[in-house]
């Protein structure tokens, strides 16, 4: 039956599609078509300049087997020079000599003055798409949701970054390498059509037999690139893994077992090179033995040329089997070129994977600014899942009123993180399922929805940076009074005071060199100098001891001061203070109100209260 509708892709798509993605990526990475050509062109330019200087060696030859160079006189080229400068060419012989010589130096000089132009010019387009590359990659990453980066290990996105757009890079070096060789073996095809066309067709066969030959080569390389790219990916992912877990694996002696799983992987990645080095240098021997089948063929074929003809046209075949030489030098470096081209193809592709659009989870923005808060904000009957299999939000409303404070109050892995990330759209919620005044908030621009919100986390959400960096992160430049106002009323200025460098102290990877409660003090300070309508607070679990607990609810004191809050509580004295407190527990709504209408009610939240526990 004839399929209507169903598009026929057309064979050669399976070619032309990767290099319009490469092509997409060049333009993206801004390495506009004429930078790209420039090298090229100066290749061209040199390999004209390399073709003259072989050229020459014919009549250098033949006058030295003729011992007599006067026929270089009517030569097109040189007869107009020599007529020019009589008097130059007094002593013919030896001044022709010279004179070939001196050109020849000449040309020679071009040829690698140009090849060093190229060189340098594919050298900066090279460190050029590098780093563009690099950067439109960060971009890139930073567009996506945050289930993207849930999903994936950071080990492979930094590798993608740093090291993978290093190799896709050498591939801009490789293709010019590859024409640059394709030209120079083009103008050798030239002047070895000038010395004799008819040996020449039979180079004619080389390309295709060594294409065939080596395509199997070449798809293996590419292959095992592919798989090297994955396990250079998880090599990454593991020591990311092993600095970020330090401590955990010092607590459990696993230091052996980790070193051990690292090794194993290390020499997976090892033996994935290896194994792309040995096909890569199989090339070289293999086209060596098919080129030198043809080289015999020719020589078998220009034997039987001189010995019918005259011998006049040695000095010509010489300088051919030079050609010949040469020529089977370029086609090596050629396939080389291809080789190695292979060899980047895994890399490469991890990066176009970045930029096709396929589960990023992408955020999309709306258009509405949020100018305030007037009434409330309404989480109506939202239901979420990060997979279908499970659901973490089950048709949950209740609402949380301006100005007021909202205590959530429920076990680990109730979804109460879940339903703050919905809030801050680090995830996309179903639509009409969580309103700002009526509006949905999916359609507010994100910038001025996040504006209106400041989150004090339990995750450690610090920089390796000063104090003062991390605390006026995000919102500009601060002036020191300030500072220290919001230090204070985070009760955070005591311990800023006694340390040396005060503000400006340095607190590691994570925020290290703080303690729980140092931390979520600096939260505390940067949500208070942000002055966002709205504070997000995720309580602390851990317990304190009584100073720095009664340090934290003094600050959160502050920070809850004339804002509409959101509470994750854990602590009795939170609760209290609420206005309005809801208990979920398996995504779902158990119960919700004031803490006497609960308290009265003597459900689920009474029995917490009773036992005074509230995780
Ligand atoms: P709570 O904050 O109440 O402890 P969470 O909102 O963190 O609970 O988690 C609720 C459920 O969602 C848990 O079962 C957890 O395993 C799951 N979960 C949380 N974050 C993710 C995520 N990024 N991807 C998949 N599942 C997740």
């Amino acid at each position: 039956m004839h399929k209507s509708g169903t598009k026929k892709i057309p064979f050669y798509s399976k070619w032309i599609q990767p290099i319009n993605r490469q092509k997409e990526l060049l333009q993206d990475a801004n390495m506009s078509s004429s930078r790209l050509l420039l090298p090229g062109l100066l290749s061209l330019i040199a390999a004209f300049f390399e073709g003259l200087t072989i050229g020459l060696l014919i009549p250098i030859a033949k006058g030295i087997i003729e011992m007599d160079f006067a026929f270089v006189r009517e030569m097109p080229f040189f007869k107009g020079i020599i007529m020019r400068f009589p008097r130059l060419f007094i002593t013919p012989n030896s001044s022709i000599f010279i004179f070939l010589l001196m050109i020849i130096f000449s040309t020679a000089v071009m040829k690698n003055a140009l090849s060093y132009f190229s060189l340098l010019s594919i050298d900066f387009q090279r460190r050029k798409f590098n780093s563009n590359v690099r950067k439109l990659l960060m971009r890139r990453y930073l567009s996506f949701g945050k289930l993207f980066f849930d999903r994936n290990s950071q080990g492979h996105l930094i590798n993608t970054l740093i090291y993978f757009t290093d190799l896709a890079a050498r591939r801009i070096e490789i293709i010019h390498m590859m024409i640059k060789w394709s030209m120079v073996a083009a103008v050798y095809f030239i002047i070895m059509c000038i010395i004799s066309w008819r040996l020449t067709i039979f180079v004619l066969i080389a390309p295709p037999i060594l294409y065939y030959s080596l395509k199997w080569l070449v798809k293996k390389i590419k292959r095992t690139s592919r798989d090297f790219a994955e396990y250079k990916s998880k090599l990454s992912g593991m020591a990311y893994n092993i600095f970020s877990c330090v401590s955990l694996i010092k607590l459990a002696t696993t230091e052996k077992n980790e070193m051990e799983k690292f090794d194993h992987t290390s020499d997976q990645v090892e033996a994935f090179e290896f194994s792309m080095d040995k096909k890569v240098r199989l090339i070289e021997p293999l086209q060596e033995i098919i080129l030198l089948m043809i080289i015999l063929l020719l020589i078998t074929a220009m034997a039987f040329l001189i010995i019918k003809n005259r011998s006049g046209e040695i000095a010509g075949f010489l300088v051919y089997f030079y050609l010949l030489r040469r020529s089977a030098a370029a086609f090596s470096n050629l396939t080389s070129e291809w080789g190695m081209l292979a060899r980047t193809r895994g890399p490469l592709n991890d990066i176009l994977k970045i930029f096709d659009d396929r589960k990023k989870y992408f955020v999309l923005d709306g258009k509405r600014e949020l100018a305030s808060i007037k009434d409330k904000i309404e989480i109506n009957n939202l239901n979420y899942s990060y997979i279908p299999e499970l659901q973490v939000l089950n048709d949950l409303t209740f609402s949380i009123e301006k100005g007021k404070v909202t205590a959530i109050v429920g076990p680990s892995g109730a979804g109460k993180t879940t339903l703050v990330h919905l809030l801050l759209r680090f995830y996309d919620c179903p639509p009409s399922s969580v309103m700002i005044d009526g509006v949905d908030i999916r359609e507010f621009t994100i910038k001025s929805l996040r504006a209106h919100m400041a989150l004090v986390s339990q995750e450690t959400l610090m920089f390796n940076d000063t104090i003062r960096a991390n605390i006026t992160y995000g919102i500009g430049k601060v002036d020191d009074k300030m500072l220290l106002d919001v230090a204070k009323k985070a009760r955070l200025h005591e311990f800023i005071e006694r340390l040396p460098d005060g503000f400006n102290t340095l607190i590691g990877d994570r925020g290290v060199k703080l303690s729980g409660g140092e931390k979520q003090r600096v939260a505390i300070a940067r949500a208070l100098l942000k002055g966002s309508e709205i504070l997000i607070l995720d309580e602390a679990t851990s317990s304190l001891d009584s100073i720095t607990e009664r340090l934290i609810q003094e600050a959160i004191k502050e920070a809850v001061k004339n804002r509409t809050a959101i509470v994750i509580a854990h602590r009795l004295s939170t609760i209290k203070n609420s206005d309005k407190i809801v208990i979920i527990e398996n995504g779902r709504l158990m119960e919700q109100g004031s803490l006497d209408e609960l308290l009265k009610k003597k459900g689920k939240f009474c029995k917490y209260w009773n036992e005074q526990k509230f995780f």
